[in-house]
């Protein structure tokens, strides 16, 4: 647990310094309409922030910087061991401050302290050394052809990236996006959810103080539809690097054929399975990451395992150790009391969303076997208790519909071939787990799902090698791994004639 008590966070808390205007061209800028919008403080519905709300005009301005940092080569074409440099020290920053970001994180989100402490804020600085580290591993080649010629494919990078990020893990998405496009050279503008840009601000202006040029990371704080639709039609930006739902993924492929044919990589929703199936090693440590993956950071996770696949003959033992784990690991309270597991949700309206799926799953006639308590939360907050059905059938909305909340869905099979069929009975292919003893299941349920990622005996586990991304409407990127430095670069084939 980390040192700092309930009753410090929340002395902290009334002294941050927030950051409320853009971010360009290495200074803060008042939005140029003028305008604002509020950020809430989910756990007690107070306002925490007015913050400058940005339009076309704010992008364009942006876009230009980036284009011009761009164009001028100050990091484009700055050394490979400088540009490593840079991110090195950036994620030495990030670990200096790392308490600043936690709190700011927490404090528009909801999340747990705790969970920003000992994961958001460590793994978005393992991210920008990671990609630190590939920058000159990164390489071209030469090709095999006749002896008159010399071919070579060398690898640059795109130019203006413009990433839009979702409130989830506000500073852990953003780093994610931004860290590679970074890394391969290119300028950048952000554009964080309008309900958590805070981390944002931080983050672009550790950039500069990390030796980065002003310009070549900029943000622009504001709503979709007004300031995150501006940079995915914008003419002069070469890709949108998107996380967030699948209703909005699809538009930035419209916007992109609208405007310039940028490249679009999307990350989107999930509705992924957690399968347990009957020679399962430990149906108790199976139970513990059953929970956790449906309950974690309030089930506002994209890859959260919120259909159970449970086969029938462990059906009630396994959901009586589930609903124990559940029961003792998982209850509502005031983020900032490092003692929290769980926090608000998001919005008042992320959580009417959600309360409206728990109806929908009664009317449905799923059976309600657990509603956790509302533990220690909060007046005016927006908590929603741990939930679970079950006796679900998979034509149901809460069986088919991302909820995006603590809200899991539990259903019992026969076989593994019918686990399958209804694991892959979706829309999203995002993520699944497979929990079984035997090493040839594991590999045949491992390539028969429809999913980017799959874990066996475990859940979420991974490190930056690991391709992070969907297979299906989850989406067409990949985030982390080697692969996401790569997608941000271009390739150029130099053919030679040797005479
Ligand atoms: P969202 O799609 O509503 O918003 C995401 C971002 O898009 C925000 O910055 C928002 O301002 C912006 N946006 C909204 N409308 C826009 C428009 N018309 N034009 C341009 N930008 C627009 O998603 P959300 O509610 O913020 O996040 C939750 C979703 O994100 C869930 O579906 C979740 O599964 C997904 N997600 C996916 C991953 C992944 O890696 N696959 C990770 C985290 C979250």
């Amino acid at each position: 647990m980390h040192p700092l008590t309930f009753a410090q966070w929340k002395e902290r808390a009334a002294q941050a310094k927030i950051r409320t205007r853009h971010y360009i061209d290495g200074e803060f800028r008042d939005a140029i309409g003028g305008g604002v919008f509020s950020v809430v403080n989910p756990a007690d519905g107070s306002v925490l922030a007015k913050v400058g709300k940005g339009g076309a005009d704010d992008i364009d301005v942006a876009v230009a910087s980036a284009r011009k940092t761009f164009k001028d080569g100050v990091w484009s074409r700055m050394d490979p061991r400088d540009r490593m440099d840079v991110l090195y020290r950036l994620a030495g920053l990030i670990e200096r401050d790392a308490e600043e970001f936690a709190l700011l994180d927490t404090l528009c989100m909801g999340k747990p302290i705790s969970d920003m402490l000992a994961g958001d804020v460590p793994f978005s600085q393992l991210t920008f050394q990671f990609f630190a580290e590939c920058i000159d591993k990164m390489t071209g080649h030469l090709t095999n052809t006749d002896a008159n010629s010399l071919h070579y494919i060398s690898r640059e990078p795109l130019g203006v990236v413009g990433c839009i990020v979702p409130w989830n893990y506000p500073l852990m998405m953003a780093a994610w996006k931004v860290a590679p496009a970074l890394a391969a050279g290119n300028s950048v503008v952000l554009k964080p959810a309008e309900q958590s840009p805070l981390s944002a601000l931080l983050l672009a202006e550790l950039f500069v103080e990390a030796g980065g040029p002003p310009g070549v990371f900029n943000v622009v704080n504001g709503l979709g539809e007004e300031a995150g639709k501006a940079l995915a039609l914008h003419r002069d930006v070469d890709k949108i690097s998107f996380t967030g739902s699948v209703e909005v993924g699809k538009l930035m492929l419209i916007y992109a054929g609208q405007s310039n044919m940028k490249r679009v990589s999307t990350e989107c929703g999930g509705k992924s399975p957690q399968i347990i199936l009957a020679d399962a090693v430990d149906l108790d440590v199976a139970a513990e990451y059953v929970v956790n993956g449906i309950f974690a950071n309030q089930g506002e996770v994209c890859s959260a395992g919120s259909r159970i696949l449970v086969q029938s003959s462990i059906h009630d033992d396994f959901l009586a150790r589930v609903l124990d784990k559940a029961s003792n690991a998982f209850a509502p309270g005031h983020p900032l009391d490092p003692a929290t597991t769980m926090g608000p949700l998001v919005t008042r309206e992320q959580r009417e969303r959600v309360l409206g799926y728990v109806a929908h799953g009664r009317e449905e006639g799923a059976t309600l076997a657990y509603e956790g308590s509302l533990g220690s939360a909060v007046e005016g907050g927006f908590y929603v208790a741990p939930t679970l059905f079950t006796e679900v059938r998979p034509a149901m909305r809460i069986a088919r519909e991302e909820i995006f909340g603590p809200v899991a869905a539990v259903m019992s099979f026969e076989t593994p071939d019918e686990a399958i069929r209804i694991a892959n009975d979706s829309i999203y292919g995002l993520a699944a787990s497979v929990w079984t003893g035997s090493l040839s299941r594991a590999h045949r349920m491992a390539r028969d799902i429809e999913a980017g990622m799959i874990w066996v005996n475990c859940y979420d586990h991974g490190d930056m090698t690991q391709p992070w991304g969907g297979y299906k409407q989850s989406g067409n990127g990949r985030d982390k791994c080697f692969e996401a430095l790569l997608a941000h670069t271009q390739t150029k084939s130099v053919w030679v004639h040797l005479g």
